[in-house]
């Protein structure tokens, strides 16, 4: 889960990290009461879980609190990389001599953490990082000592910061990486980190992802959660524990296994050119133990989804065998007709692996309504996308 930047100033303020005194505003009025509040030039800033908004135009100083009225009205409703404008960060102007870029990470591909530091931060930092690669230090973090003050030092300077900037930035990166294992961050982004003019170091913007993995243990996190966002079948699939992804396409995918369902995926969209360009409406991955119960979740879920023309049930046997998934379907469908949710569309149904023939025989002996079974995967998915197409 990314954080929005409001979010993840509250958490550094928390682990004792200087940012600027901010507030958030999801109206021009609110806008101009914060920055009365503040009193002097504020910086109103779209609150977005994307980057650039810098460029995008989403960042504007305002003068005075009439000015943050002006500004938060031509940010909010924006629309930056797709991501609309609800509400702005309404922050105190600081007056930055240096902007410098930090970030902790999980460097996946070196199964490591790695620190990242510049002294060219700022708003070009991917175009620094490209064209000058040895203005950007990373730095190998064992995750056993982890960083102390006189590693954090060592990054710093390993990033080419000036030595007025060192004590203050390594203050700082010593928290991040507090909040980096604390919190369970993948990421924690501070870009800019600036210098102000009276010779503060400061996070003048901040980026965190959180480990979804880890929000067992991080009941504080459920807070963070943005409801306004979440797809509202993504919230009902998460409720019934399901793994489900809201795509645009029309037709539905219901698949044993997280690589099987990708791999769907891309089957779908490949046959689907065929036929006007039909695409999948969904991931779901029922995982390995497909019972009856989960099979009518997923078959509710994606049945409820408006643009749902077809439904492709992509299933590879192994510990639970196809049969078992066809009993599965079968007492779907009875379950689905008593709480009064009838299958409207075609499932096209592809049994393979463990107990194929069986699982076949179950589900034809069954003569569901709107069940077709199709033996290979491709068929099946060419016969999903055309039936999507029809609109079936
Ligand atoms: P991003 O473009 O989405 O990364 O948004 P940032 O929060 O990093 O802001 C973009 C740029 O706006 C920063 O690199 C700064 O140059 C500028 N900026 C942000 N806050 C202030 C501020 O308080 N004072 C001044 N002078 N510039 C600011
Ligand atoms: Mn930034």
């Amino acid at each position: 889960m990314d954080l929005f930047e409001h979010q993840a100033k509250e958490l550094f303020a928390e682990y004792g990290i200087p940012v600027p005194r901010g507030k958030v505003a999801h109206t021009a009025e609110e806008a101009r009461a914060a920055a009365a509040e503040l009193t002097g030039r504020v910086v109103v800033k779209a609150q977005v879980k994307t980057g650039g908004r810098g460029k995008a135009g989403g960042v504007k100083v305002a003068e005075d609190a009439d000015d943050a009225y002006r500004k938060a009205t031509e940010i909010l409703g924006m629309d930056i990389k797709g991501h609309t404008v609800h509400k702005v960060l309404i922050e105190e102007a600081s007056a930055i001599a240096e902007e410098y870029y930090f970030s902790f990470l999980l460097d996946r591909a070196n199964r490591t953490f790695l620190a990242i530091c510049s002294a060219s931060g700022g708003m070009d930092i991917e175009e620094v990082a490209h064209a000058t690669p040895e203005k950007v230090a990373k730095i190998p973090v064992n995750p056993l000592t982890g960083v102390d003050r006189a590693r954090a030092r060592e990054i710093a300077r390993a990033g080419g910061l000036p030595e007025k900037a060192i004590e203050g930035a390594a203050e700082i990166i010593e928290k991040l990486w507090a909040v980096f294992v604390d919190e369970d961050a993948t990421l924690v982004e501070v870009n800019p980190l600036i210098l102000s003019a009276d010779g503060q170091v400061r996070a003048l913007d901040g980026k965190v992802t959180l480990d979804d993995n880890a929000s067992f243990r991080q009941p504080e996190h459920e807070a963070y959660v943005d409801a306004a966002t979440t797809d509202p079948l993504e919230a009902r699939a998460k409720e019934k524990d399901l793994n489900y992804v809201k795509l645009d396409g029309t037709v539905g995918i219901i698949g044993n296994g997280a690589g099987l369902v990708m791999s769907t995926l891309d089957v779908v969209a490949y046959a689907g050119e065929e036929f006007g360009g039909q695409r999948p409406a969904n991931f779901l991955d029922i995982g390995g133990g497909a019972s009856a119960e989960v099979m009518a979740n997923g078959l509710e879920i994606v049945l409820s989804d408006p643009d749902v023309k077809s439904v492709f049930v992509n299933v590879f046997g192994g510990i639970t065998a196809c049969d078992a998934v066809a009993n599965g379907i079968v007492s779907a469908f009875k379950l689905l007709e008593e709480r009064g949710e009838s299958v409207k569309h075609p499932l096209v149904v592809r049994l393979d692996g463990n107990n194929a023939a069986l699982g076949r025989k179950i589900l034809q002996d069954a003569a569901l309504p709107r069940v077709e079974l199709v033996d290979t995967m491709d068929e099946a998915a060419k016969r999903a996308a055309e039936l999507a197409a029809v609109g079936a």
